[in-house]
């Protein structure tokens, strides 16, 4: 991608009206924008990175069984009515009726959607387990919506929703989501503590958070460093300074932000829209089933919480808008013919060995402003061609986490580029 093409432009300052430095940096760079207050648009460069989220967490969700569908936002108050959620969750759900007079919810959630579609296809026993999950546009009134991607009005949901025949099987395909979600965080750059929390409105066993350590989370959590064990402050047993239940380890406390959250649901959806099943004895049994949600753009946010600087994004290399920054000084070049011969050669080269590339093709900016915005863009590798290098036949490398400047003769740089 040329730079100078590119939709967005980097903001001289960051929005005055953001506070969390997740929404400070990604506006100023042109990855989101805001329409109002806890909702926002993803720009190229978001959607590019937010893509790669979706897809390395479908890649891990399809590997343990998931089947991909995609359900509808609008929701009919009948069928909420159901589980009594169209009254208990009315503050946070947009509920609205239409020109013919029919009452009609915006889905914060689809536990009684897809509960409801799981009816009309099991049937017997033989008919689970089954595993579906969606990457869809959920929508909550959210009071406290001040912390960019991190609490959205309208977001992202990946939830995946798994059907039983007995609590063993639940128990079975938990831990594996369990495992899957690690895999997933891993591969997002992320380091999680699994967190034992309140089952919430679902459920009386407690659900298992995904938290991420960051000063401006908003949760608080209590974790063993030796063996990892941790819980949520609303439902703690430990205290910082304190012996870690399962292994006397020290506990130690801190802010974080949950990038997921997973739930045992038992029969609370399967009894109350009537989804049974005839087991293997001949007897009709409410299905067991269970809920497990990401949030692919609170997953973003937390990255840019996590993995920053004074000077700008650092995204890790598995969702990077672009792999490379490439960069040209033709402002300061003597010999700008040349010059800019020999960077549109090295850009034709690395898109023909598919690398992701933004080459920062602009005559009109100067060699600090370029870097400036490279550090702020955030991607992983910055490439520099310049008088100074060609006459080297040579670019020069540097790795955005680190200070350290490679010089790499073009020769010897096309080869390491696969
Ligand atoms: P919170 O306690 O932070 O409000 P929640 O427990 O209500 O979140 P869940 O219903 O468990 O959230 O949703 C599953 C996942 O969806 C969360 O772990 C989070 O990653 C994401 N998510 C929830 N609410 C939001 C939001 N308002 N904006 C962005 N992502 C969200
Ligand atoms: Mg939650």
């Amino acid at each position: 991608m040329r730079q100078s093409q590119l939709f967005t432009k980097i903001l001289k300052e960051s929005p005055k009206d953001e506070i969390s430095a997740n929404a400070k940096l990604l506006e100023r760079a042109g990855f989101i924008f805001k329409t109002m207050s806890g909702v926002y648009d993803y720009l190229p460069l978001g959607w590019r990175v937010l893509s790669k989220i979706n897809q390395i967490i479908r890649e891990e969700i399809n590997a343990i069984g998931g089947q991909e569908l995609h359900l509808s936002a609008f929701q009919s108050k009948d069928l909420w009515e159901k589980t009594g959620r169209w009254q208990t969750l009315a503050d946070i759900m947009y509920q609205f009726k239409d020109q013919s007079g029919h009452d009609v919810g915006l889905a914060t959630t689809h536990e009684e959607a897809v509960t409801d579609i799981a009816k009309r296809f099991i049937r017997s026993y033989k008919d689970l387990p089954v595993f579906v999950y969606q990457i869809q546009t959920k929508f909550r009134d959210e009071p406290r919506a001040r912390s960019g991607l991190i609490r959205g009005k309208e977001f992202l949901m990946k939830d995946l929703y798994s059907f039983h025949q007995d609590e063993k099987d639940l128990d079975l395909f938990y831990k594996k989501v369990v495992k899957a979600y690690l895999k997933i965080f891993k591969r997002l750059g992320l380091s999680i503590f699994v967190t034992e929390a309140s089952g919430g409105i679902f459920s009386k066993e407690p659900s298992h958070e995904f938290q991420a350590l960051t000063l401006s989370g908003e949760d608080t959590i209590f974790y063993c460093q030796k063996c990892q064990y941790a819980q949520n402050r609303e439902i703690a047993t430990m205290k910082e300074g304190g012996q870690c239940p399962k292994c006397s380890g020290k506990v130690f406390q801190s802010r974080a932000i949950e990038v997921g959250n997973i739930f045992k649901l038992g029969t609370r959806f399967s009894e109350a829209i009537g989804l049974n099943f005839i087991s293997k004895d001949g007897q009709a049994r409410p299905a067991i089933m269970g809920s497990y949600g990401i949030g692919p753009g609170r997953a973003m946010g937390t990255i840019v919480e996590v993995s920053s600087d004074e000077r700008g994004i650092i995204w890790p290399e598995s969702v990077a808008p672009y792999g490379i920054h490439l960069i040209f000084l033709f402002r300061e070049s003597v010999k700008k013919t040349r010059l800019k011969k020999l960077a549109e050669k090295i850009y034709q080269d690395l898109q023909k060995k598919n690398i992701e590339v933004l080459y920062d093709d602009r005559e009109d900016k100067s060699a600090g402003e370029k870097f400036a915005d490279a550090d702020l863009i955030g991607a992983p590798l910055r490439i520099v061609v310049s008088d100074k290098t060609m006459a080297k036949d040579s670019v020069e490398i540097k790795k955005r986490n680190s200070k350290k400047i490679e010089v790499v003769k073009i020769s010897r740089f096309n080869q390491i580029k696969k």
